[in-house]
């Protein structure tokens, strides 16, 4: 893996930025995960030029010259966009994510976009219309999702930075399960303007990179208000500033269940973590979270309702691709969706459109969020005895292609991911070391809502704790 520090390294030698992304370009060429949907060589050399003119007129800026991947759900205008659907393809976006055109402003240049899940349907790449992704650490394993592409681009070096989203732990999920930094930011802390939407009130962008710096930078640069998203906070970037937190004296809280639920190595390397945690001064506390057990049966009520609503809108007609030889319209969106959409996604919008309808939504939707309440709840009263949490990003390491074929069993890859996005806190996942095999395991790390810069500099602190393992 490679950083920010080094491109800023490479350019203070000398080179120029179009050097560093013809370099990536080459890189992502070469990759053999298939993590690189699209390259987009023309407009990243332009990107590149334009960042080296400014520099030589004397201007610098934090991302100069960092190569990036984003996500095939990102709009960027110019370029393909699909949400690895087939019902997407050769659409083209007339306007730019306003993550990606912060990103771009601050230096950063797009070199392609990263592969995905369908939709950002999936905790595993393989729901991709491009086909599955292979994890760097071992092509026969999945490298996690929906953001599979953006964790593999990074872990295997193609890129210092790539964006992902997060809906359930679309970033943080596969960021453990290949060995990086992956953030997913308070709801509302970056604009969603110009993602492609599953769940409005679940989706973030967040970075994946393979330092908690490069990714407290990444955030900052995409931090802020935006007109053109309602719920995009007014609360300034600045208070997601990340030096490493004093860990004397740091309220560290645990659920001792998740441990339970965990395979041995994780286990293992999370109780190894937590004493090395106390043998730096903080303070871990044991904390109980109750109604977390129903956060997966109610993202899969909210998650699947919310996104049969959003994908309304792919009907053959305003975007994408249309079926051919219909006779009348209600034909022409049947064979279009049928023909379009993947099995998850059908899946996806029968289970939300079902939970959506008259007669089902009180006992279904309402439900669900009266106790997406009681995990905000849960949550407020367990922040009240510590300053973050600390456990399990993923059940297991990466498992194997076509290992999980039931829904169920990879929905309940996201245990410990989802109930964040429900109370819409911001969440991270660290490296801490791998099992004997060599794949990588990851802590999750959580903080209340906006206390993005408390959870960044916790994890500046803990990361060099775990410098080395
Ligand atoms: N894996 C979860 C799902 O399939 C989360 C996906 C996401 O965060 N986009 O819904």
């Amino acid at each position: 893996m490679s950083s920010i520090r080094d491109i800023q390294e490479a350019l203070a030698a000398g080179r120029s930025c179009c050097e560093i992304a013809t370099q990536a370009l080459k890189r992502a060429q070469a990759d053999t995960t298939n993590a690189v949907v699209r390259i987009h060589q023309q407009l990243a050399l332009e990107q590149a030029a334009v960042v080296d003119a400014r520099r030589a007129a004397g201007e610098q800026r934090p991302l100069d010259g960092v190569p990036v991947l984003i996500k095939d759900n990102l709009c960027l205008q110019g370029v393909e966009v699909s949400a690895a659907s087939r019902i997407l393809a050769g659409w083209h976006p007339p306007y730019t994510a306003t993550a990606v055109s912060r990103l771009i402003d601050a230096g950063a240049v797009v070199i392609g976009t990263a592969n995905m899940d369908e939709f950002a349907f999936g905790s595993s790449n393989e729901t991709s219309a491009h086909g599955p992704v292979a994890n760097p650490h071992d092509p026969t394993r999945i490298p996690g999702g929906s953001s599979g592409g953006s964790a593999a681009g990074v872990a295997s070096g193609i890129v210092p930075l790539a964006l992902g989203s997060d809906t359930g732990g679309s970033i943080r999920q596969p960021a453990a399960l290949c060995g990086c930094v992956g953030l997913k930011p308070s709801y509302g802390r970056i604009s969603r303007y110009g993602l492609i939407a599953f769940g409005s009130s679940l989706d973030q962008i967040g970075p994946l990179s393979s330092s908690v710096a490069d990714t407290a930078l990444a955030l900052q640069v995409m931090a802020g208000a935006d007109a053109n998203d309602a719920t995009c906070s007014q609360r300034p970037s600045n208070e997601c500033l990340a030096s490493a937190a004093d860990l004397a004296g740091l309220r560290i809280g645990w659920v001792p269940e998740h441990d339970r639920d965990c395979a041995p190595a994780v286990q293992q390397r999370l109780h190894e973590l937590r004493q090395a945690l106390a043998e730096n001064g903080a303070e871990l506390v044991e904390i109980s979270l109750p109604h977390e057990r129903f956060a997966v049966a109610t993202y899969y009520i909210i998650a699947t309702g919310e996104a049969s609503s959003n994908l309304n809108r792919f009907d053959g007609v305003h975007y994408g691709q249309r079926a051919e030889g219909c006779s009348n319209l209600a034909e022409l969106y049947r064979q279009s969706r049928s023909q379009g959409f993947g099995a998850e996604a059908k899946r996806r919008i029968m289970l939300g459109t079902y939970v959506l309808s008259a007669g089902y939504y009180d006992a279904y939707y309402k439900r669900a969020m009266q106790v997406r309440s009681l995990i905000i709840e849960d949550f407020q009263r367990a922040f009240a005895s510590c300053d973050l949490l600390l456990g399990p990003t993923s059940p297991s390491v990466a498992f194997r292609r076509g290992e999980k074929s039931d829904p169920l069993s990879m929905y309940l890859s996201d245990v410990f991911t989802i109930a964040a996005n429900l109370a819409g806190l911001p969440a991270l996942s660290l490296p801490i070391g791998s099992d004997e095999q060599g794949l990588p395991i990851g802590a999750h790390l959580q903080a209340p809502q906006w206390q993005d810069g408390r959870l960044l500099s916790a994890a500046a602190a803990i990361e060099k704790v775990c410098q080395g393992w």
